[in-house]
């Protein structure tokens, strides 16, 4: 494996540390159980200076996760967001990635053991997830044979640490298969989302997500996608959607922090629409990449400067 580099500073419980100093034991709760909570943000360069994306919104749900699980974060959402700041300007990031998490740390081996909960917020830089060529001509999926968690299990709502199980599951089984990411239909039976990403379908220009109620994760750039279509009439459907709509959408994309907004050009080995990124997607790109260059207007104060 190639050798990683890491940033010099990481936020942890409350301090800025050398990135190599800020370990957890090995009987943490968090480590042996699944325990934690954590966010994905990132940051662009834009005209104006550095900026992070929705970062309120990202800080609120790490807190509404923690909630679902009574963990008691013991810093204000306040000082959190701060850190973020901070993170990312004491090491020099512009166009990054920010990880905060909250996770049980050591203090009790029970399932229900009320342990501290420790808090970290690493940065790196970070360019497209799946590389410039998904973000220009797509990639190709496959509908994952695991499903995602039936309700009433494992809260999809929550982004929780042990979440990513099943995320790994679908992603590692597409990977080993040849496909560049794994969808995931909920145990209805009906589509949920990508392994780590939500899933839209456009269909007579029309577009087209699962319910939250999918078993997905409420995602803030599935948010922005839908705010900015309609902001440009598009009609926006949230709808249960069976699997084989994915074989007769006009145009399916992925969207997420990381993978922003990806084009899917086959499912399953068929072809979607021209094999290529569709027009709708080109242009929900367009108008979400422009809030960084600055084309397209930040109506709702998404970009919180550095
Ligand atoms: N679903 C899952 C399972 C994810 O991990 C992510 C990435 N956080 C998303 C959807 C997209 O969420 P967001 O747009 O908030 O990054």
């Amino acid at each position: 494996m190639a050798e990683q580099k890491y940033p010099e500073w990481i936020w942890h419980n409350g301090t800025l540390k050398p990135w190599r100093d800020a370990t957890v034991h090995v009987m943490s709760h968090g480590l042996q159980y699944g325990s934690s909570v954590f966010e994905g943000i990132r940051s662009y360069q834009t005209p104006a200076g550095a900026a992070i994306f929705r970062l309120a919104a990202h800080m609120k749900r790490l807190y509404n996760s923690a909630r679902i699980y009574d963990m008691q974060i013991p810093y204000a959402i306040e000082e959190t967001s701060a850190a973020c700041h901070e993170v990312l300007k004491r090491n020099g990031l512009e166009q990054a990635y920010l990880r905060p998490c909250a996770y049980r740390g050591l203090g009790g081996f029970g399932l229900s053991a009320d342990t501290p909960v420790d808090v970290a917020i690493a940065g790196w830089p970070m360019g497209p997830y799946l590389g410039p060529e998904a973000l220009k001509h797509g990639i190709t999926a496959c509908v994952s044979s695991w499903q995602r968690c039936a309700p009433n299990t494992i809260p999809a709502g929550a982004k929780a640490g042990g979440n990513y199980l099943s995320g790994q599951l679908i992603a590692r089984e597409a990977r080993q298969r040849g496909f560049g990411e794994g969808i995931a239909l909920a145990s209805t039976g009906l589509l949920s989302e990508g392994a780590g990403e939500n899933l839209f379908l456009v269909m007579d220009g029309v577009l087209h997500t699962a319910p939250v109620s999918a078993a997905l994760l409420n995602g803030i750039t599935r948010d922005s996608i839908i705010t900015l279509a309609r902001d440009h009439g598009v009609q926006v459907v949230e709808r249960d959607l069976p699997r084989e709509y994915l074989y007769l959408a006009d145009e399916v994309f992925m969207c997420g922090t990381a993978a922003e907004v990806t084009p899917i050009r086959a499912v399953d080995g068929k072809q979607v629409g021209a094999g290529d990124a569709g027009p709708l997607t080109r242009q929900i790109q367009d108008w979400y990449f422009g809030l960084f260059d600055g084309h397209t207007e930040d109506k709702w104060g998404w970009l919180e400067r550095l």
